[in-house]
């Protein structure tokens, strides 16, 4: 028999209250806190690591995209903003002509110019992908401007708080407790929107949900790559390329089909691989495993890389991400369940109130059966296993965070409670702060200016 130890109850602290509890700074928390204190709400924002960011900083994965449905953003509002205020600094790039429109190009010379910076559509089955918008970005400047944002806004951010557990009174969640260096805190709120990406809070509460699992992954960025002499082999010598590519993949192990793409900085790549499918990103031995193997594997890579590929010649390891790459854990099981063909099939619902690339996403995948007041944003909202995988990137998941804030304010200022809060209210807000919510039918959807 398992065994286990009794705790005794204890008094908690209760170190801060808001309006507004969001739980976990990735993509999804940063927006929600964002979009809800601009909307007048009083916002903690709580993270476990010492950084905001989540795999978009911790976990260096650092393409933005799943965005756009051909030549219509899709996803604009506070991603679109960050990407605006990345490029400001010359730490992202995105596919533009002259400066001014994007492309949704299928020739083999966007191909060339474009692909190693990850910014295709990988959802076509032609080949080459069509290149377009889409954001290749520096993890420091993601943090960067999610910061300047969070200050701007005045939200009260702490970090180093790891959430343990949820406080539900009749029915409705009242606040989180974490687990912290001082001992356990409490931070009560009347709205508490759940960004952990693995569902940690609603769990805690009591929704229901599903275990799934995705690929780990432990990402990490070279420095010391000549790119150009990298990409010239690729292109003048295919035939010896292939060979030596298939090589490295092999020794990976799994991973698609590019396994280095150029990021922002001369010379630094990252590298999305390897796959390793089976572990679970909520076991702490398969995540420790995770570590393990993953840095293994790419050790072996680089011997390989340094003595045969041209432009890696003098590649190095910059660092493995801090964050282990988790792609899929928890899943809601909430008042709708997204499916794959609603994904697929571009379903549009009466309370979408935002959108991925091309599909939309209904306000009911965000929140819990059984516990009100609790918003559920980003990885881990209520979808199939299979419809997660094709709706779960940065963008989609930034989208969804904003307009759980947006909810979370329209619910508050009509003093009732999230689950009956106004869509058409939300629907409008997120449009006035220049979000896409989906409900206006896509011949009305605007195109990228420039953001200089
Ligand atoms: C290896 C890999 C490659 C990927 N490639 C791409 C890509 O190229 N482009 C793309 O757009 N998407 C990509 N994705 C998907 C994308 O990164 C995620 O789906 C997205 O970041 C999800 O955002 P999120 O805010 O929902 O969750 P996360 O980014 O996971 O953020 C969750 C946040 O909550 C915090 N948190 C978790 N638990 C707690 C707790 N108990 N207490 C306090 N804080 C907590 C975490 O530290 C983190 O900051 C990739 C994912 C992986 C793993």
């Amino acid at each position: 028999m398992e065994q286990v130890i009794h705790q005794p109850a204890r008094d908690i602290r209760v170190v801060d209250r808001s309006d507004v509890v969001v739980v976990g700074g990735g993509p999804a928390g940063i927006a929600a806190a964002v979009s809800a204190a601009r909307n007048g709400a009083s916002v903690t924002l709580l993270e476990r690591y010492p950084y905001v960011g989540g795999l978009a900083a911790g976990g260096m994965v650092l393409v933005l995209d799943d965005m756009i449905n051909e030549l219509e953003i899709t996803v604009r509002g506070i991603c679109m903003e960050m990407i605006e205020r990345m490029k400001r600094w010359g730490l992202c790039v995105t596919p533009t002509d002259r400066d001014r429109l994007i492309e949704f190009r299928d020739t083999p010379e966007a191909w060339q110019r474009w692909a190693r910076w990850g910014l295709f559509d990988f959802h076509t089955q032609s080949m080459p992908h069509p290149i377009c918008f889409s954001a290749a970005f520096d993890p420091d400047a993601f943090k960067r401007a999610a910061y300047d944002m969070i200050g701007e806004a005045k939200i009260k951010l702490r970090t180093h708080s790891w959430f343990s557990s949820a406080i539900v009174e009749g029915g409705a969640i009242k606040g989180v407790i974490c687990q912290t260096k001082e001992g356990m805190q409490a931070i009560l709120g009347d709205v508490v929107i759940d960004t952990t990406g693995d569902l940690d809070v609603a769990a805690s509460a009591g929704a229901s949900h599903v275990d799934s699992n995705f690929i780990l992954t432990t990402v990490s960025r070279w420095g010391g790559v000549d790119t150009e002499a990298a990409e010239r082999f690729e292109h003048q010598e295919p035939e010896a390329f292939k060979a030596l590519d298939h090589e490295a993949k092999r020794l990976i192990g799994g991973c698609w089909s590019f396994w280095w793409l150029k990021t922002p900085l001369p010379g630094v790549v990252w590298l999305n691989c390897p796959h390793m499918p089976t572990l679970s990103g909520l076991k702490v031995e398969d995540l420790t495993k995770a570590e393990m193997e993953g840095r293994a594997r790419i050790a072996k890579l680089l011997d390989f890389a340094r003595e045969k590929m041209p432009g890696f010649e003098n590649a190095y390891v910059v660092d493995f991400a801090p964050q282990t790459g988790v792609r899929q854990t928890r899943l809601l099981q909430g008042d709708y369940v997204v499916t794959k063909d609603d994904v697929m099939t571009r379903r549009h619902f009466t309370d979408t109130v935002c959108r991925g690339r091309d599909y939309y996403t209904p306000y009911r995948s965000m929140l819990p059966k059984e516990v009100d007041q609790l918003i559920v944003a980003g990885r881990h909202y209520s979808a199939t296993p299979q419809a997660q995988k094709s709706s779960r990137e940065i963008p989609p998941c930034m989208a969804m965070g904003e307009a759980a804030g947006v909810a979370a304010t329209v619910a508050l200022n009509a003093g009732t409670t999230v689950r009956k809060a106004d869509i058409r209210a939300i629907q409008k807000q997120m449009r006035a702060q220049g979000a896409d919510p989906g409900d206006i039918p896509s011949e009305n959807a605007t195109y990228l200016e420039a953001a200089e």
